[in-house]
């Protein structure tokens, strides 16, 4: 037995100061305790140094294999001109196997102010397949090497393209991805539980498959599960529900796309972006989500779907709404992202009983009168995006998430970013904010009763802050002091 004292204990949306300690046992909860009693000498005794204790926190939304993939890649995030890319690439691919990935790449802050070509490269690189992408995903360039692997084998790229974009850029990226052996996909699985827990995160949603047909490496990670300190609750990220239960999946989906994004354009609206004649796309038909959404509903699975604008919400979550009237089953089906909504929109999500999958971070990064979403979609249609307050207030069960490798799997700058929202209607307080990351979280995929709360019979999953977050970014000291994982601390930070 293990107890827990010297801690302020968040309960049911405050600090309990009557709370002085927690009891547990074989990694649950066994008794929360008020007064200061005797502890026996077969408990040992762990001090929580007058620090805030947390349920552990939960982000329902990643993407786990990219994010710890390119954590031991090469980021050129800082390179500020070619010969910086290249030293950059140069340097970090002499201790990387046959696969190299150089990620964070954006042409508009270097010198040059363009792409290196594929010749340059393979002056770096000659030996190794080498891509390097583009910030955000959407383009990316390979070396020659790697053209004449991806020849090889049954994906044909057009390798006289330099500049890979959409459908070409997605299957070379995927070539990589599915070529990669077992032990550097766990490596990666390895590196970005260790950026959960120093993110504060004791479980966290991860999409595992290629939003296409394919489940990729699901069940190679499905075997692993117990060696990592976190919890993974994955989602095989695919169409194909029958490999979804094939492999003993509770759901199914992910960034699975019913549009694009608001940055490409690509995220369907009503009403045309500001100042031109577009209004996004839709990927798939009415008829299409019926099929896929109603065949997984009819065999108990929960779907996730991404969809960002109000036309794709709204298409995705008629559907949802058309099988709670005429088959309602406590499924919990997803709308990741979720962000553009008006008023009615808003009340057909409560009618559907969907969950919104939300990211507070894209409002303090994109939103605000003088934000990049005011700049493509006008500043009154902002008002209606991202609606944390008006949802929580309406009783949806709203969950938080990073969709961490696009922002920083950080819970200090999620609850920053979910009590500073642009728009003062939709801000949360620190209960909402805790909430969505705990208890909503928790409940998304029916782990209630185990997880998301301080309370007997529950794991003893901690989330350990030196200070109580609130409106002001959290200071340089301010900082998350310990993970406990079923009563084990998984990471501490002094
Ligand atoms: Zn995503
Ligand atoms: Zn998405």
């Amino acid at each position: 037995m293990k107890l827990f004292h010297n801690g302020h204990f968040w309960q049911d949306g405050n600090f309990d100061n009557e709370l002085k300690a927690i009891l547990t046992r074989d990694g649950k909860i066994l008794k929360l305790i008020f007064d200061d009693e005797q502890s026996s000498p077969d408990v040992q005794r762990i001090d929580l140094g007058g620090d805030y204790v947390f349920p552990g926190f939960i982000d329902t939304h990643t993407h786990s294999f990219e994010g710890g993939l390119y954590s031991l890649m090469i980021d050129l995030g800082d390179a500020k001109s070619l010969s910086d890319v290249f030293a950059k690439i140069e340097d970090g691919c002499k201790d990387k196997g046959k696969f190299v990935f150089a990620w964070n790449f954006d042409e508009t802050r270097i010198a040059e102010q363009r792409f290196p070509t594929r010749a340059e490269l393979d002056q770096v690189v000659k030996h190794k397949n080498l891509v390097l992408r583009r910030i955000d995903g959407h383009s990316c360039i390979i070396n020659t090497f790697a053209c004449n692997s991806i020849l090889g084998g049954h994906n044909k790229v057009h390798c006289e393209d330099e500049v890979f974009r959409g459908f070409e850029n997605d299957r070379a990226v995927h070539w990589f991805h599915h070529n990669l052996d077992d032990e550097l996909i766990l490596r990666a699985y390895h590196a970005a539980s260790k950026i959960a827990l120093k993110g504060g995160f004791t479980t966290i949603h991860t999409m595992v498959g290629d939003a296409n047909m394919s489940v990729g490496h699901y069940s190679l990670l499905q075997s692993k599960l117990a060696e990592f300190p976190v919890d993974y609750e994955l989602y095989p990220q695919s169409f194909n529900i029958d490999a979804a239960m094939d492999l003993g999946a509770k759901r199914v989906g992910g960034c699975i796309l019913a549009d694009g994004s608001i940055g490409s354009m690509t995220a369907a609206l009503y009403e045309p972006y500001s100042g031109k004649p577009i209004r996004g796309n839709l990927y798939q038909s009415d008829q299409f989500w019926k099929e896929f959404i109603g065949k997984a509903h009819s065999n108990d699975l929960q779907v996730a779907v991404h969809c960002i604008g109000d036309r794709a919400i709204s298409q995705i979550n008629s559907v949802y709404l058309d099988l709670a009237h005429s088959d309602y089953k406590d499924l919990r089906h997803q709308l990741i992202h979720c962000e553009i909504t008006d008023d009615t929109l808003v009340d057909q999500i409560k009618a559907s009983a969907a969950v919104p999958v939300m990211q507070p971070m894209f409002d303090l990064l994109w939103g605000g009168s003088g934000g990049f979403y005011s700049r493509l979609l006008g500043p009154e249609r902002v008002s209606t995006m991202n609606r944390f307050g008006t949802m929580l207030g309406k009783g949806i069960r709203v969950t938080g998430s990073s969709d961490w490798y696009i922002t920083e799997l950080d819970i200090r700058k999620s609850l920053f970013a979910a009590m500073n929202h642009h728009n003062p209607k939709e801000l949360l307080s620190l209960k909402q904010a805790v909430d969505i990351y705990t208890l909503n979280a928790a409940w998304l995929s029916k782990d209630e009763n185990r997880r998301g709360a301080l309370k007997v019979g529950m794991d003893a999953d901690f989330s350990v802050l030196n200070y109580i977050p609130r409106a002001e970014a959290p200071a340089e000291h301010q900082k998350i002091r310990k993970v406990i994982k079923r009563a084990e601390i998984v990471y501490e930070d002094m």
